[in-house]
């Protein structure tokens, strides 16, 4: 038995054996042959599992994601199925005498560059289907596994080094009990998603991929952030009783599923949920969410190997406001970049992409992404309770230039006929310290604030939220973050708006008691954090909090503040 420390990143205990998903090794060596017909035969038969596989995960993706996600597979099927891809690469065999693998590498290579030159955009991104589908194709004539985490059809718990978002959007929940891996942080977006998919993990566990081999069982303890290699019987009988246990707490907390969020002393407060893909909504109504205060949009557009129409984008955020009946459902604008990449929408190579051409600043420069993004969710407004908010905002223009944008087409569309609400609010992420210094600006023009704290503090504190290395400054509690949230909730009442908060703080037990203290409207958070953080409000007085909130805000260390936060929970 082994244990290793990590991350405690989505809650839950996973017994499982382990599954390892990891880039193939598709180096090769090129050689010269002298059985072209073996060589096309191996081709011949590679390009059948991989056409199997593919039709596997389309009709998985189908049944787990709809169509509009199926739709990739279905590209990449044809690709599979191309002559004019295919053809050249026997010719290659034949002609110039050489393997399979060297002459799939020349073509897809001269294809792929042939295809990046284009002006098209929709022949650019063809590039991406052919290299994926190549890639697949080259690990079944090396005969190394190509990890799919779309197939995986028996009990796992999933490890890797990191994992995509997209790799996380792919897991099967009937199958992929838990996952760890080596490296990321509580904000990492595989981590967000593991808590929407409400899978237990653990992350930054810096060894997992190098601890463990084929086959061996491990235990993810994703509520205290560890993971056993090889447990004992007795270790498995413990975690079994663990398990049990969480499960009848969560019992405990279901009682309050249908009940609105109030303080011991009667104060309302509003606790949302954060959402990813329109298939999250059912969590949310199931964690007694009281609306989505964070709906990340750029998922769709991950999900996709092309840019996501209006249309579809149209019916994914109609889906939404209609399954959330009249509650409320603020839907971020397209935040791209970052840890979060869209291989099609060639976006450049930056030294330091969180701080570099991404979100607002991308859309605002990339209209023909921006527009139909904005028309798709004004047509939605007519289904449910809309609010739009656009993220990264550093400067008053860039929120007044996307809001006339928006204006702009809400005109054209009343002009065609189209029916838009007239009740929607646009409000801002804040997620950069400029903005929360100048919040009482901001608050004369935007209807609300949602306060993105995982970018705020990585911002603030100058440590990148996915380095462990810096983890130690990445600090919610440090006294600089809770004047800055304490400025932009001021500056938001002072205009008789609301302030709400979206990053991974919100539902944080120990910052939950501090941010009512400040006054904080809505807590939007992972939707399995909703019913424990409702428990503890429950037990909170509002006023005696709020009567300590200047020692609060004068504290000179996150320690202070922690032990001060900590006194109020256990009076
Ligand atoms: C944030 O920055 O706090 C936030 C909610 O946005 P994201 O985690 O998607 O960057
Ligand atoms: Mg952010």
């Amino acid at each position: 038995m082994k244990k290793l420390n990590g991350i405690a990143a989505s809650s839950g205990i996973a017994i499982a054996k382990v599954y390892e998903l990891k880039d193939p090794d598709l180096n090769f060596e090129k050689t010269s042959i002298d059985n072209p017909g073996q060589e096309i035969e191996r081709l011949e038969s590679a390009l059948e599992v991989s056409r199997q596989e593919l039709e596997k995960i389309k009709a998985h993706t189908l049944k787990e994601l709809g169509e509009e996600h199926a739709e990739i597979f279905s590209a990449h099927l044809l690709v599979l199925g191309d002559p004019e891809l295919i053809n050249p690469i026997k010719d290659k065999i034949n002609d110039d005498k050489v393997n399979a693998e060297a002459a799939l590498d020349e073509v897809a290579t001269m294809f792929i560059e042939m295809f990046k030159a284009m002006d098209n955009e929709y022949m650019r991104e063809r590039a991406a289907d052919i290299h994926d589908v190549t890639k697949r194709v080259m690990s079944h004539l090396l005969q190394v596994t190509f990890p799919d985490p779309a197939l995986i059809d028996e009990q796992v718990i999933v490890i890797a080094r990191d994992l995509t978002p997209s790799d996380t959007a792919q897991l099967n929940r009937e199958f992929v009990k838990g996952f760890a891996t080596d490296i990321g942080g509580r904000t990492s977006h595989s981590a967000i998603m593991a808590r929407s998919l409400e899978i237990p993990a653990v992350v930054g566990t810096k060894e997992i991929t190098g601890a463990v081999k084929k086959d061996d069982q491990i235990i993810v303890d994703g509520i205290e952030g560890t993971v056993i290699i090889n447990p004992t019987e007795e270790e498995i009988k413990v975690y079994e009783a663990k398990q049990a246990a969480f499960a009848k707490q969560q019992e405990e907390w279901a009682k309050l599923k249908d009940e609105p969020t109030f303080s011991a002393d009667g104060e309302q407060v509003e606790l949302a949920a954060n959402i990813g893909t329109p298939n999250d909504v059912e969590g949310v109504l199931n964690n007694g969410g009281e609306g989505v205060g964070l709906y990340r949009t750029e998922f769709l557009y991950m999900g996709n190997s092309e840019l996501p129409s209006e249309d579809v984008q149209f019916e994914a955020y109609k889906a939404v406001l209609e399954k959330m009946g009249d509650k409320p459902v603020v839907v971020r604008t397209l935040d791209v970049g970052g840890d979060k990449e869209i291989s099609y929408l060639d976006m450049p190579h930056e030294m330091n992409p969180f701080l570099g051409f991404r979100a607002i600043r991308f859309c605002l420069e990339n209209e023909h992404v921006f527009r139909p993004q904005l028309r798709a969710l004004l047509r939605a407004s007519a289904y449910g309770n809309l609010k739009i908010m656009f993220p990264m905002i550093a400067t008053l223009e860039e929120f007044r230039q996307a809001k006339a944008l928006l204006l702009e087409e809400t005109d054209n569309l009343k002009k065609d006929g189209v029916k838009v609400s007239d009740n929607i609010e646009v409000g801002i992420m804040v997620e950069i310290p400029s903005t929360a210094v100048i919040a009482k600006q901001f608050a004369k023009e935007v209807d609300f604030f949602s306060i993105g704290t995982n970018d705020l503090i990585q911002y603030t504190m100058a440590a990148d939220r996915m380095n462990e290395q810096v983890s130690y400054l990445y600090q919610p509690y440090h006294p600089a973050i809770l004047n800055l949230v304490n400025n932009v909730i001021e500056a938001a009442h002072a205009e008789g708006k609301w302030a709400g908060m979206c990053g991974e703080m919100a539902g944080d037990s120990t910052a939950i008691p501090l941010l009512l203290a400040l006054g904080l409207d809505e807590f939007s958070m992972s939707a399995t954090s909703i019913l424990p953080a409702r428990t503890q409000i429950l037990s909170l007085n509002k006023k005696e909090l709020a009567a300590l909130k200047d020692e609060f805000l004068s504290l000179s260390t996150a320690e202070e503040v922690v032990a001060l936060a900590e006194k109020t929970i256990n009076k």
